[in-house]
């Protein structure tokens, strides 16, 4: 863990152990952080702080360019225990240690956008407004793209003038490691400080602790219903909560039933073994072009290679955990008792390979109807539900009927159709011919139960300054 400029054991010098999702091997182990070890590191980073914001911006500019060329010296080391950790392919991979190295560039040339605004309110005197940091922020990550948001919980909070204690996930901590070793190198003492642990303890140490009034969480909707409630349980904060989706994705009869199934597979996240948060796991197919679509689908998942995750031939892994493998594989028995019809999948895969380690085949279901458990609640899993429309309006209540709503996917030639039915979908990043990708500046967030708050843009930025207004009286 890195604390005040050290690395560190936690206070108890407890480990846990981190497994190999694809062989269950034991590759490593993790200090069990505490309440105080999160105390320590809020201490260390309440005192960095000013010094930190007093670098103004071309100062902390220069130390992140600094973070991101030791990342991308490190980048293969960082490439290799990823995808060890995780069980993510490592040809997907590549992009988010690139992404991880980019988004500190990204942040760094935003700096000179951390403006207030003047208000001409009244005559003769002057009204403006300065941003200023909030303090020390806390940073709370999931386990699917484990150094991507370390670095994103990391890279804005920077640039705007706070300091951060990051959290990383207990199930795959160990890039999150290296970047502690960058960051000791690369920064003053406590100006990033990492704690691993169990959420209920460390994350839940730092949600409370009275000196953050910043949180910045990714995870699951009941967790982040958690860290709302602990939250206001200590005082007022500003809680930003990147959470979870139940995307759907809307083939239009008009659509290339060959292209509709490649972006399908595409959607789904096959490579995370489904589990990305924009994942769209709900297709729902126009009834003229069910049956092909159906038909071609299930060729093309039967080819989807599952392998070893650092085999760059590998077009699938395991899931991450063994809790995880129990949570999806109750997926595929609630499916089959609510009546879905199984397409491919629902099983461990056949061969050597796959006798130990949490794999899963990629899972299709078809006929589902939208009521069904896998149609409303997330797998975050390789399970794709396929779902029949033929009424516009029909279709649309089904895409919005669930408490989630934080991507969705429109397939159709038709830009009238296409429009129309974005502007009636209630999701927070919406594709137009295209799935999956993020695009660095456009805000990236939820609407309903989804989330609070955008990033990956501009306004995460700001989102990490209080604004304070000023007024001049002039004589
Ligand atoms: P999770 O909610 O189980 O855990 C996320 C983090 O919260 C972990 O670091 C965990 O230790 C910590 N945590 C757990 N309980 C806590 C508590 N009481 N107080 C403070 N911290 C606590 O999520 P996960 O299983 O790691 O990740 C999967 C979920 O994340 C999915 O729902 C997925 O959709 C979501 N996700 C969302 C986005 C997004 O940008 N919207 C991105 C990635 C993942």
């Amino acid at each position: 863990m890195l604390i005040g400029g050290e690395l560190v054991e936690s206070e108890s010098r407890r480990r846990f152990d981190v497994v190999n999702p694809a062989d269950e091997c034991v590759i490593g182990s993790a200090p069990h952080g505490s309440a105080s070890d999160i105390d320590d590191a809020v201490q260390a980073a309440q005192q960095a702080q000013p010094a930190w914001a007093a670098l103004g911006v071309a100062g902390r500019t220069a130390h992140l360019h600094d973070i991101s060329r030791r990342l991308a010296v490190r980048a293969q080391e960082l490439l290799e225990v990823e995808v060890m950790d995780t069980g993510n392919t490592i040809a997907r991979m590549k992009a988010d240690v690139a992404k991880s190295i980019e988004v500190f560039e990204y942040f760094a040339g935003l700096g000179y956008e951390l403006k207030g605004h003047s208000v001409p309110s009244s005559p003769g005197n002057l009204h403006f407004s300065m941003r200023e940091p909030y303090g020390v922020v806390g940073g709370i990550a999931p386990f699917n793209h484990p150094i991507l948001f370390a670095a994103m919980r990391m890279a804005a909070p920077l640039m705007a003038g706070n300091t951060v204690v990051i959290k990383p996930s207990e199930q795959s901590p160990l890039s999150t490691s290296i970047l502690a070793e960058i960051c000791a190198e690369a920064l003053p003492a406590g100006v990033a400080n990492i704690v691993s642990g169990f959420g209920a303890e460390a994350g839940d140490a730092l949600v409370r602790h009275p000196m953050v009034k910043r949180i910045a969480f990714t995870g699951s909707v009941p967790t982040g219903l958690m860290i709302q409630r602990s939250a206001a349980e200590v005082s007022v904060k500003h809680v930003s909560v990147e959470l979870g989706g139940k995307n759907p994705m809307i083939v239009f009869p008009d659509f290339d039933v060959q292209r509709a199934v490649a972006m399908a597979i595409n959607g789904m996240n096959f490579a995370w073994a489904g589990q990305s948060c924009g994942s769209t796991s709900r297709i729902f197919v126009h009834d003229t072009l069910y049956d092909r679509f159906v038909a071609l689908l299930q060729e093309r998942v039967a080819a989807i290679r599952l392998g070893s995750p650092m085999d760059e031939r590998s077009e699938m892994g395991p899931v991450n955990s063994s809790q995880h493998y129990r949570k999806v594989l109750d997926y595929v028995d609630i499916a089959h008792t609510d009546g879905a019809r199984l397409l491919h999948g629902g099983k461990r895969p056949e061969g050597t390979v796959f006798e130990r380690g949490y794999w899963i085949e990629p899972t299709v279901f078809v006929d589902v109807t939208h009521t069904m458990r896998i149609a409303q609640e997330e797998v975050f899993g390789p399970i794709m539900s396929v779902l029949r429309w033929s009424s516009m309006d029909d279709m649309i209540q089904m895409v919005n009927g669930t408490g989630l709503g934080l991507t969705a996917s429109i397939l159709t030639k038709d830009l009238n159709t296409a429009f129309t039915t974005a502007r009636r979908v209630q999701s927070g990043y919406v594709w137009i011919n295209g799935c999956s990708a993020h695009f660095r500046g456009t805000g990236f967030g939820g609407f309903k139960n989804s989330g609070v708050g955008r990033e990956e843009g501009l306004e995460e930025l700001l989102s990490y300054t209080e604004e304070k207004t000023y007024h001049v009286f002039l004589e």
